[in-house]
């Protein structure tokens, strides 16, 4: 404020009244942001209003996985879509490079739905521009195929040929089940997630399990597709999914995707599909002491919690119970874990935007996260989500630590120690 805008009353304190509201717009001219109500009721439509409870405290950045990076995520984008602010938000990179994986949200002392938001936004996006051509892809891949690695949907039953015991199908047997496994695509189609799924047909045979599997017609549940901006695709894949299932009678449906799980038990019912929805480790973990488990090699182990499992659906428990049951393991934590477990750079749609977020940040964050697990002197990472077998094998062999740790998802070790009873 200019010296010789305010005059000095007989206390000698400095009397504003006297100064023209003129003197002060001059002074301090009003900001040329106005709040374009159009854009934020849009927003508001597909994520609700949350976002406008925002006051900018910074706690959410501070705990993001990003953080480190100096990316300002998601502070900065919560302001853009308060202030209405489209070219600005839809133009941010950190809108591609959030995983959703809720650390923010779990402390907001406002409670916005951050995540809900960015999605959202990526929905608006998605509607108007071109997003990155990897994400492309596979959307493109999930629409034609019915899953996102763009496999013939023919073979999606083909893994059950090399488990080396029955794996029964729903339209084949003809009868009802006590348990429908939604096998998901990693498990259906990448190798490494192959693996598993033969392991968890093994303890499904193991435990004399009344089960059997889609096969053929399952598709993507497009979870992750939904995150990241494709919610027609998701709503699409909610109507066939819920038709096929509806042609069946089953007890409980099991799944190993924890994106599969979240959809299938919270958002499936608003479509018209309610089920009993486990992830397999809350499953198998009930059956633990029907388990006959032989001692496998000594092996310190540390997990990760996957995002969707345990900070989403609050389920930490039933995959530490499983590794604690196989004789010769040893459980170390990491520094993050539970509800603060680290994300492992996956969700969200980040599982097929790898290059893109590669150009945003320094170092991946399978990366910081493999470096963290190295360092609590564990030999084996155990997993339990299909999408991070790979990210975290990739991640041992970038930083150079595949020498050092093992990556393992829970049903493997589970299976090795069936063996060797
Ligand atoms: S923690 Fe919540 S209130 Fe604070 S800046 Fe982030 S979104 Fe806004
Ligand atoms: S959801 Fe995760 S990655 Fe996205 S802004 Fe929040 S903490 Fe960061």
């Amino acid at each position: 404020m200019p010296a010789d805008s305010t005059t000095t009353d007989s206390a000698g304190g400095h009397d504003l009244s006297s100064s023209s509201s003129s003197t002060l717009t001059e002074a301090h001219p009003p900001l040329a942001l106005r709040p374009d109500v159009g854009f934020i009721d849009r927003l508001a439509e597909l994520a609700g209003d949350s976002f406008l409870s925002c006051y900018q405290c910074g706690t959410c950045s501070v705990v993001c996985p990003f953080s480190p990076q100096g990316t300002h995520l998601p502070r900065q984008e919560m302001l853009f879509a308060q202030w209405g602010l489209e070219n600005e938000l839809l133009s941010s990179p950190n809108l591609w490079i959030c995983t959703t994986c809720g650390n923010c949200a779990r402390l907001c002392p406002r409670e916005v739905d951050i995540p809900g938001t960015i999605s959202a936004a990526r929905d608006l996006y998605v509607a108007s521009r071109d997003i990155p051509r990897e994400l492309a892809t596979a959307f493109e891949n999930t629409s034609r195929q019915g899953n996102p690695l763009g496999h013939s949907a023919r073979k999606r039953a083909d893994w059950a040929g090399n488990a080396g015991v029955d794996v029964p199908v729903m339209a084949k047997l003809g009868r009802s089940v006590d348990i429908l496994f939604f096998t998901e695509c990693y498990w259906s189609y990448h190798p490494r997630g192959m693996q598993a799924a033969q392991a968890m047909a093994r303890m499904m045979s193991a435990l004399g399990v009344d089960w059997a599997i889609l096969g053929v017609e399952e598709r993507c549940v497009a979870d992750s597709q939904r995150l990241a901006g494709e919610i027609g695709l998701f709503e699409e894949a909610a109507q066939k999914n819920i038709e096929v299932l509806g042609k069946y009678s089953f007890k409980r449906l099991v799944t190993p995707d924890p994106h599969a799980y979240n959809a299938l038990r919270n958002l499936y019912p608003s479509y018209g599909g309610s089920y009993q929805v486990q992830h397999y480790t809350q499953f198998l973990a009930e059956l633990i002491p029907s388990m006959s488990l032989g001692p496998i090699p000594q092996r310190t182990v540390t997990f990760h919690d996957p995002c969707y499992l345990g900070r989403h659906n609050g389920e930490f428990e039933a995959p530490r119970r499983l590794l604690e049951a196989i004789p010769g393991i040893s459980l170390v934590e990491m520094g993050h874990c539970r509800a603060d477990g680290y994300c492992c750079g996956g969700g969200g749609g980040g599982m097929w935007n790898s290059s893109f977020v590669a150009e945003q940040v320094d170092e991946r964050l399978a990366e910081v996260r493999i470096k963290e697990a190295v360092g609590t002197g564990a030999d084996v990472l155990a997993v339990c989500c299909p999408f991070e077998v790979s990210l975290f094998e990739d991640a041992a062999k970038s930083t150079g630590n595949d020498d050092k740790i093992v990556v393992r998802d829970i049903i493997e070790l589970l299976d090795e120690s069936l063996k060797l009873h």
